[in-house]
């Protein structure tokens, strides 16, 4: 048995390892964007459908403008990193939908929707742009296909050396992950990790884009304040306190700015 799992280690340390190229570490991932992108891309699709999309409006121009401006930031950074093309089967979608829930989510490949009831905590254009930032940054590390990847190793477990992903398969994994066609739709947490990550990835992108990096712990303070210390689901639970996020907000600003300071942004809005 021991052997047995050795082997689909093995296996998925050979075959399954993707390096994250803002972290430099390998992640367990072995759910290509072809396998991945076109579920997210369907549901997505049916959630807007089913959901009040706000267009036109000022709000919605923002959210679109923030989102184009960031995920352009992301495409500058990976292309002088040595990583042109990695965004060649994303297809960016940055809707509002008219909803009280204080919440903002992404499902991968850069599907990304934020409630109305979040822009009084966001506040600023800015403050749209931390929270961008933070779910352009889940989309440009494959957290999803991550999760789904765990979800699957716990089945690997179950079924010792079978690891050939059926797409049935696949597609069951994804609903697991994102809950699809439940109220938590692209809701469920992330890990600690992944959070941390998205936060630190995010406060990079968004100084690249023109956007004060010093005014993320400052969103997260207005966070903690709405929330009496809970945090909205995207950002839930088990997951980095409101305090951690406010800290590590503030200890790594600095590099945001100097990250943004070697392509050229010196000033922010
Ligand atoms: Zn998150």
């Amino acid at each position: 048995m021991r052997k047995l799992v050795l082997i689909v280690f093995v296996f998925i340390g050979v075959s399954a390892c993707k390096v994250n190229p803002f972290t430099g570490q390998k992640t367990l991932n072995f759910y290509p964007n072809s396998q991945v992108f076109p579920s997210a891309f369907a549901q997505y699709d049916t959630f807007l459908t089913e959901n009040n999309v706000v267009t036109g409006t000022t709000d919605a121009q923002m959210i679109t403008r923030v989102g184009q401006r960031i995920s352009s930031a992301a495409e500058r950074w990976l292309t002088a990193n040595g990583y042109p093309g990695y965004l060649k089967d994303y297809a960016w979608e940055y809707n509002l939908v008219k909803d009280e829930t204080v919440n903002a989510w992404c499902m991968p490949g850069g599907k990304i929707v934020f409630y109305t009831g979040i822009l009084p905590i966001t506040q600023t254009e800015t403050g749209v742009a931390v929270v961008m930032g933070h779910e352009v940054a889940h989309a440009l590390a494959d957290h999803g296909a991550q999760r789904m990847s765990a979800g699957t190793l716990q089945q690997v477990g179950a079924v010792a050396g079978n690891v050939a992903i059926k797409n049935q398969q696949t597609l069951g994994l994804f609903n697991q992950a994102y809950g699809v066609g439940t109220q938590y739709l692209g809701m469920l947490p992330f890990s600690r990790g992944h959070e941390t990550e998205a936060d630190r990835i995010g406060l990079q992108i968004m100084a690249i884009a023109g956007y004060d990096p010093y005014e993320a712990a400052e969103l997260w303070k207005r966070m903690k304040a709405n929330s009496g210390g809970q945090a909205p689901p995207e950002f839930m639970s088990t997951h980095p306190s409101n305090d951690t996020r406010i800290n590590n907000l503030t200890a790594w600003a600095p590099d945001a700015a100097a990250e943004a300071a070697k392509f050229g942004v010196t000033k922010f809005n």
